[in-house]
């Protein structure tokens, strides 16, 4: 399988592959995020670059650009809150410059068509404004590109939610750290999960409304917002396989 990772090719060979906009440039987006005592902080970054890679290798005319690790701040009703030791954000004007300085340059190498996969739901307006302005600063100066902007969660269709959740579905808003992620997270980095130390908890149940600062009273003490218990490998294969292929239908 030839490499489809930017970050590990020499110029010469990237500027062959890219002149003239040959190649659409996915660029993966997460953040540095606690998902509970029982997984690593980084689900968010992995699982969209993991996504980007076989969507990469799948549609020929792909690469992947290196990931953007750190993401907006967790948010205590998606996240689990900007308070937990180890969650490690950038605000909202400091990740849409970066993404929009990054995508710049890849512009000036002559790309001239983008898939940005988010795996952190609170980056999700951020990368809509960096796509938004970098557009049409580029229309300004004569150049037509093309931004998509997706997260991945949406290409899971209903049947593979029943599958997923058998008892029942909360919402992607509470599966931080629960069933989603962990499964995903058992089957491409399994070293990275712990299942004895995961935490049964009640989906959580939030107020309609935010308030600042954060009120950590809110999430469970573990941090996920709905149960990990029930994550396996299996369902991670299932749900990366319906991604990776819907993806690649719509993009390429
Ligand atoms: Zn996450
Ligand atoms: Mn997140």
């Amino acid at each position: 399988m030839k490499d489809v990772k930017i970050e590990n090719m020499d110029w010469v060979s990237y500027h062959e592959l890219t002149k003239k906009g040959a190649c659409k440039i996915i660029l993966p987006i997460g953040a540095i995020e606690q998902h509970g005592p029982h997984m690593s902080l980084n689900p968010d970054v992995l699982i969209p670059s993991y996504i980007a890679e076989k969507v990469a290798e799948k549609a020929g005319n792909m690469l992947v650009a290196p990931a953007i690790s750190y993401g907006y701040k967790s948010q205590v009703k998606s996240g689990g809150g900007n308070f937990f030791p180890g969650t490690t954000c950038v605000t909202g004007s400091a990740l849409e410059n970066y993404v929009f300085d990054v995508l710049q340059a890849y512009v000036g190498h002559g790309n001239h068509e983008f898939i940005l996969i988010n795996g952190h739901f609170e980056n999700s307006m951020h990368l809509c404004e960096a796509a938004d302005k970098l557009v049409k600063k580029c229309a300004v100066e004569g150049i037509t590109i093309k931004i998509y902007l997706l997260s991945y969660w949406d290409f899971i269709s209903e049947e593979t939610i029943a599958q997923v959740f058998p008892d029942g579905f909360s919402g992607w808003a509470v599966e931080h750290g629960g069933v989603l992620e962990t499964s995903i997270m058992l089957k491409i980095h399994p070293e990275l999960v712990d299942m004895s130390k995961a935490v049964d908890v009640e989906p959580a149940k939030f107020p309609p409304y935010d308030v600042f600062p954060s009120d950590p009273t809110w999430v469970a003490p573990s941090g996920t917002l709905s149960s990990p218990l029930k994550a396996t490998e299996e369902k991670g294969k299932l749900i990366l396989e319906e991604c990776v292929s819907g993806i690649v239908k719509h993009m390429s």
